[in-house]
């Protein structure tokens, strides 16, 4: 049967520290489908992020013309630093028939729900609080203002989850993989992203 797919726009959120960029990372690496939507920011780059590949860092200036070229699909600001997903990220690559990954929050997640519904969204959960809490210490790369800042931040996303088409408990980070694995190949069966032409006679 001759085919044509539309890519997927795949959207992981979660609090900060739930591992949803380390399931994305590991997705990118085994399903060559996928490109990584990599979004603009103005926060400081962190020591091991490599400029146009984690994010493309610029300053307020540069952030403010793209906003008035109506170049972002959303953009939020997120523990008071701005962040936006640029349009021809994700276009150029769902046009060819090929998926995109987004790895935004809560706010940013909602926008891509309204400007692009065929979306698929995943919600990433810690098994709980405390969990959470351990994991933005162990991984070392916010001070203890910031942690502070991040778990009054998870309340207010946690309580978006219900939006979401799919919720993943990162407890065991291989098994959160598998479901993520799982949800991906269904999805690319779906319906709303599979064309094929009806022949006239047979
Ligand atoms: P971090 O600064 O730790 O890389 O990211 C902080 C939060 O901003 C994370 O929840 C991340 O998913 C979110 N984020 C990263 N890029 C974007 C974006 O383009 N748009 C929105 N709305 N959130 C983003």
């Amino acid at each position: 049967m001759q085919e044509t797919r539309k890519g997927m726009l795949l959207v992981l959120s979660g609090p900060s520290g739930t591992g949803k960029g380390t399931l994305g990372a590991r997705l990118l690496e085994e399903d060559k489908s996928f490109f990584f939507s990599v979004s603009v920011t103005t926060r400081k780059p962190r020591d091991y992020e490599i400029p146009d590949v984690h994010y493309h860092f610029i300053d307020d200036a540069a952030y403010d013309r793209l906003l008035a070229e109506d170049a972002f699909l959303e953009h939020a600001t997120v523990h008071a630093h701005r962040y936006g997903t640029l349009k021809s990220e994700v276009y150029a690559h769902i046009d060819k028939g090929e998926n995109v990954l987004l790895d935004i929050d809560t706010q940013g997640a909602i926008k891509v729900m309204e400007n692009a519904p065929d979306c698929v969204t995943v919600f990433v959960l810690p098994p709980s609080y405390e969990v959470l809490y351990q994991r933005l210490h162990t991984r070392n790369t916010e001070d203890e203002d910031e942690i502070a800042k991040r778990m009054r931040n998870a309340r207010g996303e946690i309580r978006e989850l219900g939006r979401y088409r799919y919720a993943l408990i990162n407890d065991t980070f291989d098994e959160a993989y598998a479901t993520l694995r799982h949800i991906v190949e269904a999805e690319k069966q779906n319906t709303r992203r599979f064309f094929y032409e009806v022949p006239e006679k047979l």
